[in-house]
C-alpha cells in the first residue's frame, strides 16, 4: 500500500491536482491513430469514434474511459518498437470492446468534458514548463500543450483483475486478426513484472492500474506461443516514425541530453538528428536549429512534420512570411490533414498582419476548430483573424464559441452578448450567440 501511494505521489506533477495533463501534437497523434486503427477495427470499434489522447507524463501508462484511450508520453519513450505500443493499444481496445470500467466511465461522464487551456507550440508562454517531471529544458513549451480535464487519479486505479485477463485475450485476438505479433505486448508486461520486483523504486502506474499477477503473465505467454504471427515485424517506415516521435518527446522532456541517451546506439540516425534539431531550438538557438532542419528536409522533403517544426522555428525568428510557406508545405504534405497544423498555418497567416492573408487564415482556422473544437487557441486566433479583417461581430462570436467549448461559460456569455448587438437579427450567428447566452440560465 505504501508503495502504491509513493508511486502516485512520485508520478509527476501532472497528477498532483487530480488532473491529467494532455499534450497535443499532430505527428504523435497521427502515429498513434495509425497504430490503433487496425486493432480497433479488429475489435469491431469504429476507429474514427475512438479518440486517442496523449498524456504528458513520464511514467508508463495507458488507460481508457469509454470512448477515449489515454497514452502517456512515457510509454512511447520506453517502447523500443511500434509493436510494444500496438500491443498496449490492443489491450486497451479490449477494455473498450468489453465495456469495462463502467464505474469509472460514469464518474468521468459526471465530470466536465476535457478542456484544453494550454498553448500550442510557439504560441507564447502559456505552455511554459508543461513537460512533467522535467528539471531542465521544459521552459520552451512547445508542440505539446497542456490541458486540465477533471479526471481524478484515483479513478485510474479502479481496474479489475478479471477485466485485465479478458482484455489480454481480446488483444491477442486483435493482433492475430491483423497479422501482428504479440511479442511487444509480452515485452511490455515482462518489463513491468521485472520492475515490480525492484520493490518500490520503480513502481509504475501501469502496474497499479493493470495488476499483473503471475497467472496473467502465464496466460500472455501461452497466448503468444499459440500466435501464428509471433515473428511478424513492424514495417520499416513505421519504425522510423516511431523513433521520430520518441526523439521529439525526448527533446521536449529532457533536451539534447535525453535525445543523445535515447539514441546512444545510433546518434547519426534521422530520428537522433531530428531530436537534436528540436532540442537546439528549445535551448534558444533557433537559427542553428533551422540549419539542422533544412538538412533533414533535404533528406526527407515530404515529411510534413519537418516542415511544421520549421514553421515554428521561423515564427520564433520572426520570419513570418517564410513560416507561412513552411506551414503551407506541412498542410499540403500531411496525409492526416491534422487540424493542429492547419491551426498553426492560420496562426502564421495572422502574424503577418497582412489583410490579404486573413481570408485564408479564416478558412484554415474554421476548418481547424470544426475538426478539433477543443483547441481554444485556434478560436482565439480565428477571432484575431476576423478582427484584422474588420469583422468585429464574428471576432466576438468566435470568442463566445471558444469560451463556451472550453467551459468558461461566464466569458462565453459576455462575448455572446457583445456579438448579438452587432450581428444581423435572425442570422445563424445571432441565433448561435443567443443560444450561448441562454444555455444554462
Ligand atoms: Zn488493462
Amino acid at each position: 500500500m505504501f508503495a502504491m501511494l509513493l508511486a502516485v505521489s512520485m508520478s509527476a506533477p501532472a497528477h498532483s491536482q487530480g488532473r491529467v495533463a494532455v499534450v497535443r501534437d499532430a505527428e504523435i497523434e497521427t502515429l498513434l491513430k495509425d497504430y490503433a486503427k487496425p486493432v480497433l477495427q479488429a475489435a469491431g470499434l469504429k476507429a474514427n469514434r475512438v479518440e486517442i489522447v496523449l498524456v504528458n507524463d513520464r511514467s508508463f501508462n495507458a488507460f481508457v474511459d469509454g470512448q477515449r484511450i489515454f497514452m502517456n508520453t512515457g510509454a512511447l519513450m520506453a517502447a523500443e518498437v511500434p509493436n510494444e505500443i500496438i500491443g498496449v493499444l490492443a489491450h486497451e481496445a479490449g477494455h473498450l470492446a468489453g465495456g469495462h470500467q463502467q464505474r469509472m466511465r460514469e464518474q468521468i461522464a459526471a465530470a466536465r468534458t476535457m478542456t484544453i487551456v494550454g498553448g500550442l507550440l510557439g504560441a507564447g508562454a502559456i505552455a511554459a514548463g508543461s513537460i512533467s517531471g522535467n528539471s531542465g529544458s521544459s521552459r520552451a513549451g512547445g508542440a505539446l500543450i497542456t490541458a486540465a480535464p477533471g479526471l481524478a487519479q484515483r479513478n485510474l486505479l479502479s481496474y479489475r483483475r478479471s477485466e485485465e485477463m479478458n482484455a489480454d485475450q481480446a488483444a491477442a485476438r486483435y493482433l492475430n486478426a491483423t497479422g501482428q505479433s504479440m511479442q511487444g505486448m509480452l515485452t511490455t508486461f515482462e518489463r513491468f513484472s521485472r520492475s515490480l520486483s525492484l520493490a518500490g523504486v520503480q513502481v509504475d502506474q501501469y502496474q497499479i492500474s493493470h495488476p499483473l499477477p503471475r497467472e496473467r503473465i502465464a496466460l500472455l505467454e501461452e497466448l503468444a506461443r499459440k500466435s501464428r504471427h509471433f515473428d511478424a515485424r513492424d514495417p520499416a517506415h513505421l519504425i522510423q516514425r516511431h523513433n521520430l516521435a520518441r526523439a521529439k518527446i525526448a527533446a521536449y522532456s529532457g533536451g539534447a541530453q535525453a535525445v543523445a541517451r535515447l539514441f546512444s546506439d545510433d546518434r547519426g540516425s534521422l530520428a537522433a538528428r531530428y531530436g537534436d534539431a528540436i532540442a537546439t531550438d528549445l535551448s534558444g538557438s533557433s537559427a542553428a536549429s533551422l540549419t539542422k532542419l533544412d538538412a533533414l528536409i533535404r533528406e526527407q522533403p515530404k515529411n510534413p512534420y519537418f516542415h511544421e517544426f520549421r514553421g515554428e522555428v521561423l515564427l520564433k525568428l520572426r520570419r513570418n512570411d517564410e513560416a507561412v510557406k513552411a506551414f503551407r508545405n506541412a498542410v499540403a504534405l500531411d496525409p492526416a490533414k491534422s487540424p493542429l497544423i492547419r491551426a498553426r498555418l492560420g496562426f502564421a497567416l495572422v502574424t503577418t498582419g497582412n489583410p490579404g492573408n486573413m481570408g485564408r487564415a479564416i478558412d484554415e482556422l474554421r476548418a481547424a476548430v470544426q475538426a478539433d473544437p477543443d483547441n481554444f487557441n485556434a478560436y482565439r486566433t480565428l477571432s484575431q483573424a476576423y478582427g484584422f479583417a474588420g469583422d468585429i461581430a464574428n471576432a466576438e462570436l468566435v470568442m463566445a464559441e471558444g469560451n463556451f467549448r472550453a467551459g468558461n461559460t461566464r466569458e462565453a456569455k459576455v462575448f455572446a452578448a457583445r456579438a448579438l448587438q452587432k450581428l444581423p437579427k435572425g442570422s445563424p450567428g445571432a441565433i448561435r450567440a443567443n443560444d450561448i447566452l441562454t444555455i444554462g440560465n
